[in-house]
């Protein structure tokens, strides 16, 4: 047997097999995102102003689809709320200049 379930930062997941069209209105949508943003454990999660920076870059992108990312499919708020997930852009639109020359080696 094949157990579909797997766990993600100790929380056991199953995949999603709904559409957010299935879901009944968009705040059935909204209610599970929060739900799921609660299960983000405190340690995992990004500090809420670096989270509100983030969601203003994405606010501002052209990947941004009805609240989810075209480019890897996540919904942006959770997307954003993990600290150590970033943009999958290239560049990485959440990180500043700065940022994004001391991540390369010898920049
Ligand atoms: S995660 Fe990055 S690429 Fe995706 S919508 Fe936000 S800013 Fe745009």
């Amino acid at each position: 047997m094949v157990n579909s379930a797997r766990e993600v930062s100790g929380i056991p997941r199953q995949p999603c097999r709904c559409l957010t069209a299935d879901l009944p209105d968009a705040a059935a949508l909204s209610r599970l995102l929060t739900e799921w943003l609660g299960q983000i454990p405190e340690e995992e999660r990004t500090e809420s102003e670096e989270t509100a920076w983030r969601l203003d870059r994405c606010r501002r992108c052209d990947f941004l689809r009805d609240g989810t990312c075209a480019l890897c499919g996540c919904y942006v708020e959770l997307r954003a709320a993990k600290r150590r997930m970033r943009c999958p852009d290239l560049p990485d639109r959440w990180s500043s200049e700065e940022e994004l020359r001391s991540s390369i080696p010898n920049c």
